[in-house]
């Protein structure tokens, strides 16, 4: 195993790989894993046969914070298409727009790139029983891989969560309780339990982090280490976007690329706490009302990783925004006439990139990824209700 040690991403107090702490004990802020880079470019760097193998999660082991390989829990997660949209390309004046989509992982979301590292880490803490609090894909995913390695799931879900969503978990064989009217309040509960009742606590921690930054490293990987102008990222807890970022440093730093591209996050209308941080300068404030959206997926009042997203931003020279609900259905129908259903809160992706290039900030000749992060199936009463509107 390359992975060195744990570093808080604010106070950047240390901790060891084996401590178990899920976030900074002096300051609350997230951790990150560090690696011995060095060594993973020794092992890398002319390994043909490591060039040409097809991008899946476990590809990049050596980036991962696993001591035994042969433990490692999958549903053979990631390795989703990344689909060249030639006609949405014309219609929007870009050049290049790819989609990557991640309604393709086992579950039907991104999250399964994140549960296979944390449920096979569950493992190696020994733990028996684990607890996640979700907005619904994730609770789908941690059930599927909590299943898969035979541990006992809990996952705590605030009131209106998709039905679809429960049902999938409920499948996977997992414990739903429904707690609070927001995410949130559902974290806050995983999070007293997993203290309180031995618990591995499962969610938007540093171990997630390392699997969801596959997402940058097989975008790179796709594009035969090209790197493209601009990766366009749906804001929830910002963990993807923060894992993203993270995995192209990774590979810009042993040399993999010689350039890294710009980030763009996207929040939902109504739960925009951390684009009007980036455009005011001010501090990160929680959202206090519940508003009606589309997008339940990214529906966050405190987006755990809020810092580390406007961290990522600047640092890539990137941009935040918010799409409307409106915007957002619109694009939702225009990638369903390129084949591809995705879930409401993917579709912020296309929708933000449209705004983007209107405004002048996405050049016509710029390359695009967006990021759509899962199956249309996922919220079918909320496609319907479009349909019908
Ligand atoms: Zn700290």
């Amino acid at each position: 195993m390359f992975a060195a040690k744990l570093v808080c991403t604010k106070c950047g107090e240390e901790y060891s790989l084996a401590c178990g702490v899920y976030k900074c004990t002096k300051c609350g802020s997230p951790l990150d894993v560090r690696y011995h880079y060095d060594d993973i470019a020794d092992l890398i760097q002319d390994n043909d046969p490591w060039f040409r193998e097809h991008p899946h999660v476990w590809k990049y082991w050596m980036f991962l914070p696993v001591s035994n390989l042969k433990k490692a829990v999958t549903l053979n997660e990631g390795g989703t298409r990344l689909y060249r949209a030639k006609r949405l390309e014309e219609k929007i004046g870009i050049s290049k727009l790819y989609i990557k989509n991640e309604g393709e992982n086992p579950t039907g979301a991104f999250k399964d790139r994140g549960s296979s590292v944390e449920i096979t880490k569950a493992l190696e803490f020994h733990a028996q029983k684990v607890i996640v609090a979700s907005t619904g894909n994730m609770a789908a995913s941690i059930s599927a891989y909590g299943a898969k390695a035979g541990l006992k799931v809990t996952i705590v879900v605030p009131e209106g969560t998709p039905e679809g969503k429960l049902v999938q978990a409920k499948m996977y064989g997992a414990n739903v309780e429904v707690f609070g009217k927001t995410y949130d309040e559902a974290l806050a509960e995983a999070e007293r339990r997993a203290l309180e009742d031995g618990y591995y606590l499962t969610g938007n921690y540093h171990y997630r982090v390392e699997g969801q930054k596959t997402t940058g490293f097989e975008i790179i990987d796709q594009l035969h280490f090209n790197v493209p102008d601009w990766i366009v990222v749906p804001i929830g807890a910002g963990t993807h976007l923060r894992a993203i970022w993270k995995g192209l440093k990774e590979f810009y730093r042993i040399g993999l690329i010689s350039e890294l591209p710009r980030i763009a996050g996207v929040q939902i209308e109504g739960y925009d706490s951390i684009v009007r941080a980036w455009k005011t300068s001010k501090p990160i404030e929680k959202i206090t009302k519940k508003v009606p959206t589309i997008a339940s997926a990214i529906a966050v009042k405190a987006p755990v990783d809020g810092e580390n997203v406007l961290k990522a931003v600047k640092e890539s020279n990137g941009y935040l925004d918010t799409v409307t609900n409106e915007e957002t259905a619109a694009a939702g129908l225009l990638l369903g006439r390129e084949g591809l259903f995705v879930e409401p809160s993917s579709a912020t992706s296309l929708a933000l990139a449209q705004k983007m290039r209107e405004e002048g900030i996405i050049d016509k000749g710029e390359s695009v990824v967006i990021i759509a992060t899962g199956h249309g199936l996922k919220d079918i009463n909320t496609w319907s209700k479009v349909l019908t509107s």
